[in-house]
């Protein structure tokens, strides 16, 4: 019955549809189709149409589906379910047409959990159990399956020594413990999680500086649970025993395989001994609930901590005191291999120019937010990118999709397939399009404007992510520009809405896999996701059951990022010209500079910087010329497809141009001149300068002010040298 009602509304729908597409032909007085950046009128006309067929096809049901197939079971980078989905996708994606699928292999040092224990032997006896509670509700959670506490890559270790709280544990923490007379060497250091996020490896690297024996790092509820909201399987927040597993690695002095630190771990290459290798911990660590930590804390009787170092637990929150606690972790290190898979719908006209999609597959659980939510809007895109080439509309340009792996471990996959590719990628690729979590956040506590669109990208594609967003409904009923526009105004409590220029974050940290592509390769990188109420990270809960039933019931909000994830790589696949505005990118670095400037304090004595500001603003200048001129020939249809290629073939360069083969001070993998990540993770501009000015290095500061003046320069050099070659040929 149900089937029956349902065809026929679909052919009423479509007789509808045909109808007005036929009216719509037949009328002579159309008005033009509203023009789109980078497309000749003529051409953005097919684009409406094709993208108006490409968002028809991606469904809520399917995303649904796709969802409860990858977080059926936990599948760890290296387990053999993880695998399983390797070929699942490459299947999945054979049946829907995609091209030249291939899973390549990569043997890396993984690392995970022979056994691991935690006590405490004084003052009284306490065992923490490591695992997490079971819900009847969630017959998900009652799986043997799912791993108990660990960290990977923590060193092993057999370690009985007293405990010292140490807040966040950042560098600031230990100096107030100093402050107090307080030595946490060769003791086993007790800290949580942070709020802004602070990526759990700078904990253990500082940890590992200060001479600590041993690291526990646990979740208080002040940071993801009940002071929020609601806990689960209630609510969207962590219960007390939520476990946030993760990674300690130090990639962000070198992501990917430790051992191939700058190439790719493929059959016959060379390795470094583990020893060697700078991004491997060698402090035992290892995460904890509330619930695991909460004895150890309330038994201490040393000096009571200062009050920003108290938690939401109900105890007095002490520096140290008679506790002393036995950590025990064995780690099984070895060699193991991880797959990426890979397909492509190659291009019609341009196939040696690359849009690369890419999402990772593997999950410290189940990953319904962390990447399950992705990888479900990823497999609706791809569906449906695949329909439409089987109805026979190619895109121009090659789409390139990856299913990356060990994403979770050091960024390792697509570390991995970067080093691998890089010579081909310098050249081909585009843009990559990243999406880790499609959905982190609980639609069920968003509120009327909903669930917050919270993209990032380079500056220079950030206009036309926004005019993208213009032309894809959210599940609000808004168009995605208006819900985008309002949860911004809601998120800052500005009173006003925001400027269209102030929309998409153009600062860009770590932590995910654009990292190689932006800041090892050089090429423009563009994150998609919804973010929300979310305090289930990396723990067992977050699975199906917290999606379907807390997060994202409906899954629309799956189906609103498939849908600008495709119009964005259509956009980019098919445009005429390349979308990159370089006027835009231009103010944005100058914003960056002067932000420098003023957090710092730069005195004219000590570091001049009024060059670079001249070089800036005359890039400015040069890439608002370039546009008006470009886009008002693009207008009228005057410029021939031969010389807009040329001008693409120039503009690819410009990003380019932003790396420096020695790299930054310290960090030769990380050679972008704009981009890096901090050692926390968080975005961090100009990042050789940045850390230069930071340390008071005067001398260094001003090298690498000089370096970025002639990066700048060449770059407003090679758009000068476009424009004109544009100007002189027909
Ligand atoms: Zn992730």
């Amino acid at each position: 019955m149900r089937l029956t009602l349902r065809t026929l509304s679909v052919s009423f729908v479509f007789l509808l549809i045909l109808t007005f597409a036929l009216s719509a032909q037949l009328k002579q007085d159309a008005p033009p189709a509203a023009p789109i950046l980078g497309f000749i009128p003529a051409h953005a006309a097919t684009e409406r149409q094709r993208e108006s067929a490409f968002q028809s096809i991606p469904s809520s049901e399917k995303a649904r589906q796709w969802h409860r197939t990858f977080t059926a079971e936990p599948h760890p980078a290296a387990s053999e379910r993880n695998n399983q989905l390797a070929d699942f996708v490459a299947d999945e994606w054979r049946k829907q047409g995609w091209e030249d699928v291939t899973l390549r292999r990569y043997d890396v040092l993984h690392s995970r959990p022979r056994s691991i224990s935690l006590e405490m032997v004084a003052p009284i006896q306490f065992t923490a159990s490591l695992r997490e509670d079971a819900y009847d509700i969630d017959p998900d959670t009652k799986n043997p399956a799912v791993s108990g506490a660990y960290f990977g890559y923590s060193a092993s270790g057999d370690v009985t020594a007293e405990l010292v709280y140490a807040h966040s544990g950042n560098p600031e923490d230990y100096d107030l413990l100093r402050k107090n007379g307080i030595s946490v060497k060769g003791k086993i250091v007790l800290v949580r999680y942070s709020n802004p996020y602070s990526y759990r490896g700078f904990k253990a690297l500082t940890a590992e500086r200060e001479g600590a024996a041993a690291l526990l790092i646990y979740s208080d509820p002040a940071e993801d649970g009940s002071p929020h909201g609601k806990v689960f399987p209630d609510g969207p927040w962590g219960p007390e025993s939520h476990i946030q597993r993760g990674a300690i690695t130090y990639d962000y002095i070198v992501p990917g395989d430790p051992t191939t630190p700058g190439w790719a771990s493929v059959p016959g290459a060379k390795h470094i001994a583990p020893e060697e290798a700078r991004s491997l911990p060698k402090i035992p660590a290892l995460p904890l609930s509330w619930r695991g930590a909460k004895p150890l804390l309330e038994n201490m009787n040393g000096p009571e901590a200062p009050k920003d170092w108290q938690g939401a637990l109900p105890i007095t929150y002490r520096f140290t005191g008679a506790v002393k606690v036995h950590v025990k972790i064995d780690m099984d290190t070895s060699m193991q291999p991880y797959t990426v898979v890979e397909a492509r719908i190659r291009g019609s006209e341009l196939p040696d120019e690359w849009i690369l999609l890419g999402n990772h597959r593997d999950a410290w659980a189940y990953g319904g937010v962390d990447p399950s939510s992705g990888t479900a809007s990823m497999m609706e895109l791809t569906r449906s990118l695949g329909e439409l080439k089987q109805r026979g509309t190619r895109p121009r340009r090659t789409i390139v999709v990856c299913s990356w792996d060990g994403e979770e471990y050091a960024l390792t996959g697509s570390t991995e397939w970067g080093e691998q590719f890089a010579d081909e990628l310098k050249k081909k690729l585009v843009a990559y399009l990243n999406v880790d979590e499609s959905v982190a956040g609980a639609a069920t506590t968003a509120g009327p404007e909903g669930l917050s669109f919270s993209p990032s990208a380079v500056a220079s594609l950030a206009p036309m992510l926004v005019e993208a967003s213009k032309d894809v409904r959210a599940p609000s009923g808004k168009s995605l520009y208006e819900a985008w526009r309002a949860t911004a105004k809601r998120d800052t409590n500005a009173s006003t809405l925001p400027l269209d220029s102030a929309l998409v974050e153009t600062r860009i940290g770590s932590g995910s896999d654009h990292t190689v592509f932006l800041n090892h390769l050089g090429r423009p990188v563009i994150n998609l996701g919804f973010t929300g109420d979310y305090g289930v990270y990396h723990s067992m809960y977050d699975d199906h059951y917290w999606m379907a039933h807390i997060g994202d019931p409906t899954f629309e909000y799956h189906v609103a990022l498939t849908r600008i994830w495709g119009v964005v790589a259509l956009r980019l696949a098919n445009a005429d010209l390349l979308p990159f505005d370089f006027g835009f990118n231009a103010a944005a670095l100058e914003q960056f500079l002067r932000e420098l400037e003023q957090k710092n304090k730069i005195e004219p004595a000590n570091l001049k910087l009024k060059r670079l500001h001249a070089r800036i603003a005359e890039f400015e200048k040069t890439g608002n010329v370039l546009r008006e001129a470009v886009v008002c020939d693009l207008d009228s249809s005057s410029a021939s497809l031969e010389k807009i290629q040329d001008m693409n073939d120039q503009l690819l360069q410009v990003e380019s141009n932003w790396l420096d083969p020695a790299g930054i001070p310290g960090r030769p993998w990380f050679q972008h001149l704009l981009y890096s990540s901090r050692y926390t993770y968080a975005h961090l501009e100009f990042p050789g300068l940045t850390e230069a000015v930071e340390k008071r290095d005067w001398k260094l500061a001003g090298e690498q002010a000089a370096l970025l003046e002639k990066a700048v320069e060449k770059n407003t050099k090679l758009l000068k040298s476009a424009k004109s070659s544009w100007e002189k040929t027909k």
